[in-house]
């Protein structure tokens, strides 16, 4: 019955009869991958140009990468942390000499990443700030998009994600994105800030990247007034916007850095909290944890899969190729009434369709894009993503220009 060879359609018939249907996938059955392409169970070849929403941004199962689980899977897969075991050690002094924080405490989730966060944050809060227990904000933004949990749909202002999961975690302020206005008069007339917690590019909200500088001086506030810096870099870290983590474009370091997708490859869910000792440290044994968390299947993955990204200088390649994406994107804004604008940075970009947020134009295009061999789905009835994975080269980003050009070129609503 498991090896039971299914068409298309017996897949999608038995995701709709036996799955829950918390998604829309874009109809198309995939049952490989390698690099940048991807195959349905037809045998179609499409370009894949999501990565699962920036997790493969180590190109489809990446041999370093599945050499690393496969071994590390023959040999240990999970202790628990109710012992130790021979790579979470490594894995940590490895990561954090990496990203360059002092601690890291390992998840599985990004939504788990961005708990943990919260937590600790608050908890910092009340122990080392003296913030009056229970009485911990934390500041975020509007549009966010940060998981699903009951807290992290707490501070959404996505009707969908919200609607009938309430009651809501409290202890959260929404300001604008790229608004330090509003960030700055926030901490200045709100008491017992924690945190500001941000995406440096809100990618599911449609690739919003904020005004030069944005980060660097809502850093700077966060310092003047006390208040821990939390970057949410799930889907913009490692390399997807051409540096290794976005806020690295304007010299940030975060109090706190969250990570995850891509520290896998997306061959296993990893996800990781960073931030120094000081605050690292108030979390004490039985305070926090995860069956799963750093798990040596998971240490082994995660150091191939960011070997993969220094040795094969991906950050690089998404500058270079993001840059000309653009410029060839951009074109096609000029000639054709139906993409607005292009808009992104490195390898995380997205079109905005000349029509309404409710209308179906985007995913009819996803649907054409689908028949011409490339893979991308809205993120809004007018917002396109396109993400594909960091290992393309030249050749393979201009075939794919070529055909988006040609499909919308020959859209017709
Ligand atoms: N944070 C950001 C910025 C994300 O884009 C996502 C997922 O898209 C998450 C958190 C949640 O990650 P996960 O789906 O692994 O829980």
């Amino acid at each position: 019955m498991i090896s039971e060879k299914l068409t298309s359609q017996q897949a999608i018939d038995f995701e709709n009869q036996y799955g829950a249907h918390n998604y829309h996938p874009l109809p198309v059955v995939l049952s490989r991958g390698e690099g940048v392409y991807v195959w349905d169970v037809e045998g179609k070849k499409y370009y894949d140009f999501l990565s699962a929403y920036s997790a493969v941004n180590q190109g489809h199962c990446h041999p370093t990468i599945i050499n690393a689980l496969t071994q590390q899977a023959s040999k240990l897969t999970l202790t628990s942390r109710a012992f130790y075991n021979d790579i979470l050690g490594n894995y940590e002094k490895y990561v954090t000499q990496y990203f360059g924080f002092e601690k890291v405490l390992p998840m599985n989730t990004g939504a788990e990443a961005v708990e943990t966060a919260i937590k600790l944050c608050r908890k910092y809060a009340y122990e080392k700030k003296g913030i009056p227990e229970n009485e911990a904000q934390i500041i975020v933004c509007k549009n966010n998009f940060h998981g699903r949990t009951t807290t992290i749909i707490s501070f959404s202002n996505d009707e969908d994600a919200r609607k009938n999961f309430g009651p809501f975690t409290a202890g959260f302020i929404k300001i604008e994105y790229d608004n330090l206005e509003a960030l700055e008069n926030t901490l200045k007339t709100t008491k017992n800030v924690a945190g500001f917690l941000v995406e440096p590019i809100q990618g599911e909200a449609g690739v919003y990247v904020p005004s030069k500088g944005y980060l660097a001086k809502a850093k700077a506030l966060c310092e003047k007034y006390k208040v821990l810096f939390i970057a949410d870099e799930v889907q913009t870290g490692v390399a997807r916007t051409g540096k290794l983590l976005a806020v690295n474009h304007e010299n940030v370091t975060p109090d706190i850095l969250i990570l995850g997708k891509a520290l896998s490859g997306g061959v296993y869910p990893v996800s990781a909290v960073f931030s120094n000792t000081e605050i690292m440290n108030v979390i004490k044994p039985g305070q926090h944890g995860s069956t799963f968390g750093g798990n040596p299947l998971a240490c082994a993955v995660a150091i191939a899969a960011l070997e993969v990204v220094r040795d094969e200088k991906l950050a690089e390649n998404s500058e270079v190729l993001g840059a000309l994406f653009r410029t060839e994107i951009q074109k096609l804004v000029e000639s054709s009434d139906l993409v607005n604008s292009v808009r992104g940075k490195g390898l995380l970009n997205a079109i905005l369709i000349n029509d309404t947020e409710k209308s179906s134009t985007a995913w009819d295009i996803c649907i054409k894009l689908r028949d011409n061999g490339l893979l991308a789905k809205p993120t809004h009835g007018n917002i396109i993503r396109f993400a594909p994975p960091l290992v393309m080269n030249k050749e393979q980003l201009l075939d794919c220009v070529e055909i988006i050009k040609k499909t919308i070129l020959e859209f017709k609503i």
